[in-house]
């Protein structure tokens, strides 16, 4: 095969891989509130990890297209990719990586998973946009120490989750949202507060995850 009839080909699976980016809105409506979770899903591109500049071009692309005022709850595209850069690809990064282990997500059952967390504490939101941006990771630290996965509050209602599908990936998924849920309700949370400050909202939101997770033993 010669250098030209490949990059056609490699051109024509990055279309058809492009047109696969999944992104779905989730509307729960009562009588007295609206509240809708926007998901933007990155798992279905893993197969292109292996470059990890490349992987973040892609998704900065992507990005690009959904024409939003912020790019994943950041103001330009040099932030985002330094988080990206950060939270996927850390320094020692996964040898033991296959990305196939992404395949078996759908995102209906990331739907599935989400439903059943807004419709448990729904009582306790307002009415609100919701957006989350979920990501692979080959991270080390995600993977070993925090169960595969690693959740984000970014920006007022936007919501990062970084995930490595290991056993019980569901729960631990759930968990995590939970968790950004509760600083997204928390009126007084953000980047700016002192140390102080952010001891007592992470030690509510962690409160606030479990308690929900314990109320509901049909998670797993
Ligand atoms: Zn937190």
């Amino acid at each position: 095969m010669c250098w030209k009839e490949k990059r056609l080909i490699n051109s024509i699976y990055y279309i058809l891989y492009y047109e696969k980016m999944k992104s779905d809105i989730i509307r729960f409506v009562n009588k007295n509130k609206k509240i809708f979770v926007k998901i933007n899903s990155f798992l279905d591109r893993s197969n292109f990890l292996k470059n990890r500049e490349e992987f973040i071009n892609i998704v900065l692309k992507d990005l690009k297209k959904q024409k939003e005022n912020n790019i994943a709850g950041f103001l330009n595209k040099k932030s985002l990719h330094d988080q990206l850069k950060r939270e996927i690809f850390d320094n020692k990064q996964s040898l033991f990586f296959n990305y196939k282990v992404y395949h078996k997500i759908k995102i209906e059952k990331i739907k599935i998973l989400i439903r059943e967390i807004i419709e448990d504490i729904d009582y306790l939101l307002d009415s609100r946009k919701i957006s989350i941006y979920i990501f692979p990771t080959l991270s080390n630290f995600v993977i070993k120490k925090m169960n595969g996965v690693s959740g984000f509050l970014v920006w007022k209602n936007t919501i990062h989750i970084y995930l490595y599908p290991l056993k019980g990936w569901g729960k631990n998924f759930k968990s995590a949202f939970l968790h950004e849920l509760a600083h997204c309700i928390q009126p007084y949370y953000s980047y700016k507060m002192n140390l102080f400050e952010h001891l007592i909202a992470e030690g509510l939101a962690e409160h606030f995850q479990k308690y929900y997770l314990k109320k509901n033993k049909s998670l797993d």
